[in-house]
Parts: C-alpha cells; structure tokens; sequence
C-alpha cells in the first residue's frame, strides 16, 4: 500500500468513525414519537441514498426528500428572465 492509498484509508476511516458516532447519538435521542426530517438538498438527498442512510436510522426517524432549493427549482427560464435584476 503506497502513501496516498494510506492516506485514504484513514480519512474513510475517519469518516466511519464520524458517522458511527452521529448514528450512536441518533438511535440515544429519547423520541416519543415518529419524527419526519425534510433534507431540501438535491445533492444531499442522493448522498443519503447512495449511503443506504435510511435504513440505518431507527425506524422513528424518517427522511424524506425534500423539493431542492430555488437553484435546482427554478426553471431555466426564470433564471434567464431575472438576470438583468441580478446585474444591477
Ligand atoms: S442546486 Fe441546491 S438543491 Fe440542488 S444540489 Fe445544489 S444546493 Fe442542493
């Protein structure tokens, strides 16, 4: 294994051992009832999927997608239409 492989291997590692600690303290929290969490991001939403999240988190707690904030939202159009408000 060469430096840079080394390197990686520890920051996804850490990155394991961050997430293992925020999922300990998740599955701690005294809920009393189902909580929902809307995740706005786009960007965040396929981050959780691809990472199988969902089905780490206990079965009080529910992510659901969310719309995306106005950069992903906005059609085209509107960005184009309101440009000579975003120069002046
Ligand atoms: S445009 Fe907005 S919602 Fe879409 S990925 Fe980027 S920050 Fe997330």
């Amino acid at each position: 294994m060469n430096c840079w492989q080394m390197i990686r291997m520890n920051k996804a590692t850490e990155v394991m051992k961050s997430a293992q600690h925020w999922l300990n303290l998740i599955r701690a929290l005294p809920l009393t009832r189902p909580v929902r969490i809307m995740n706005v991001c786009g960007g965040h939403e396929r981050a959780i999927t691809m990472a199988g999240l969902r089905s780490a988190l206990p079965k009080n707690v529910e992510l659901i997608p969310g719309p995306g904030c106005p950069v992903c939202v906005c059609p085209e159009e509107d960005v184009y239409r309101n440009w000579p408000c975003m120069q002046a």
